[in-house]
């Protein structure tokens, strides 16, 4: 007998939407279509039936030096609660060792509610780290990341080379922070020399072109390497012109982020612009145009949340200067209701989209398909039914971030997640969060196969 049965909701696959029941046995989906007795039944009508989302961009680990406010236990319970079945998260290298980076990753996720993997991100691109990028891909720590815009890049760029080199054996894909570290260094040292050190001169710091710079350079070096990178935090429509262009010279996906599609420049006249201080800064209407545009006709693969809230006290602290603020919003539970709303409900993007987006390609680029990020038999019963009429304004203090801010306080939605299941448990129903710290498990990402 079936486990669980989900009745009547418009079920979005691969082939397109249709009226259809799941059915769920264990941890996996085993039927789409009619579907006979089970023992306990969801009624869906009215409802759309959506596979988990995979955010392949969050920052939920600690460093040695570094605890974040939104840890696995409290970052995942708003992931869980806005449809979001499994994170990958940033880990640092340690000592020296990337493996010692996942280790404390693999410790910090025992609380973790939803499902879990890592991207290694790489400080110090010695021969050593290099070697244990084999063993890694193996243990299915398939995921690489590096910071174009640290100094690291530029004093060690051959290394970095040999790095992507190595990660493209391996079937490791890397991810990349793509802006100019020179020209950033250089227009921050100029606003400090002429003292505009407030938040309000954060945009000018942080110019596209130094987005565009390193998206032409990150290209160059995949296309040399034969690596395959995913350039994070996409946010303007030059940066994403050459994400296009790179398309067709090198294996590149391209992600966006939640911030570059709701919010302009604009932001950073208020007087607590510094809540909204996230890398890079947010653009201009006419690139937040070509945000949506990009992430309708396909040239930007996934909206990944880069999930690291900092406390509104952190935020606004007197004093700081616009490169001290610490940069990073909350995302994770907001992340599906709002493109849902702002973009499905508005006619930017199609429901098959929305669901390409934010599940199947990440978890494709993750090596997880097609385990996680589709509705199909054999796969990971992580289902949202989600409500496409219910109405909800966004209130921090509704939501299960650690923080006590959201960056869309105030915004009305139409459409949030009703019931959220995990591997075939109830995880969330009707604005109770059901899932248990630790339900989490890791979910081992395979290398990538060059074709
Ligand atoms: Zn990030």
């Amino acid at each position: 007998m079936i486990d669980l049965a989900i009745r009547g909701g418009t079920v979005v696959t691969p082939e397109g939407e249709r009226r259809a029941d799941i059915a769920i046995a264990g941890e996996r989906i085993s039927g789409i279509g009619d579907v006979g007795p089970a023992q306990r039944e969801i009624d869906a009508r009215g409802k759309l039936v959506l596979p988990g989302c995979v955010d392949l961009h969050t920052h939920l680990a600690s460093t040695p030096t570094f605890a974040p406010l939104d840890d696995f236990e409290h970052g995942t319970r708003a992931a869980i609660a806005g449809g979001v079945t499994t994170v990958v998260s940033m880990v640092y290298q340690e000592g020296g060792s990337l493996r010692r980076g996942v280790e404390r990753g693999m410790r910090d996720a025992e609380r973790s509610l939803a499902d879990f993997a890592f991207h290694v991100v790489v400080t110090d691109p010695t021969e050593t780290a290099r070697g244990e990028i084999p063993g890694l891909v193996r243990d299915g720590h398939a995921g690489l990341k590096v910071f174009m815009v640290s100094p690291r890049f530029v004093e060690r760029r051959a290394d970095y080379g040999l790095l992507l080199r190595a990660a493209a054996q391996a079937g490791a894909v890397v991810a990349i922070h793509a802006e100019d570290h020179a020209t950033v260094a250089a227009r921050t040292a100029e606003l400090h020399r002429h003292g505009r050190t407030g938040v309000q001169h954060f945009p000018e710091s942080r110019p596209v072109e130094a987005e565009v710079k390193a998206v032409a350079e990150a290209v160059e070096l995949a296309a040399t390497t034969q690596a395959t990178i995913y350039l994070v935090h996409l946010s303007s429509r030059r940066a994403i012109d050459a994400l296009r262009e790179g398309k067709r010279r090198a294996r590149v996906f391209g992600e966006t982020r939640p911030l570059y599609l709701y919010l302009t420049r604009a932001q950073f006249d208020r007087p607590d612009a510094a809540l909204w201080v996230g890398q890079p800064p947010l653009r201009e209407a006419d690139d937040v145009d070509a945000v949506w545009s990009a992430l309708a006709d396909g040239a930007l693969d996934t909206v990944g949340t880069d999930h690291i809230p900092h406390s509104r006290a952190a935020k606004l602290a007197a004093g700081l200067a616009f490169d001290k603020i610490p940069p990073g919003v909350s995302n994770l539970e907001t992340l599906l209701p709002m493109l849902y709303s702002e973009g499905v409900r508005k006619g930017r993007l199609t429901l098959a989209r929305l669901v390409e987006v934010l599940a199947t390609a990440p978890a494709r680029i993750a090596g997880m398909y097609p385990r996680k990020g589709v509705l199909a038999v054999g796969s990971d019963a992580d289902i949202v039914i989600f409500d496409p009429n219910a109405r909800r304004t966004i209130r921090a203090a509704d939501l299960h971030s650690a923080c006590d801010y959201d960056p869309y306080e105030g915004w009305d939605v139409r459409g949030w997640p009703e019931v959220v299941m995990t591997r075939g448990e109830v995880a969330f129903e009707r604005g109770d969060l059901r899932a248990t710290a630790g339900r989490g498990r890791f979910v081992s990402r395979a290398p990538l196969v060059a074709d």
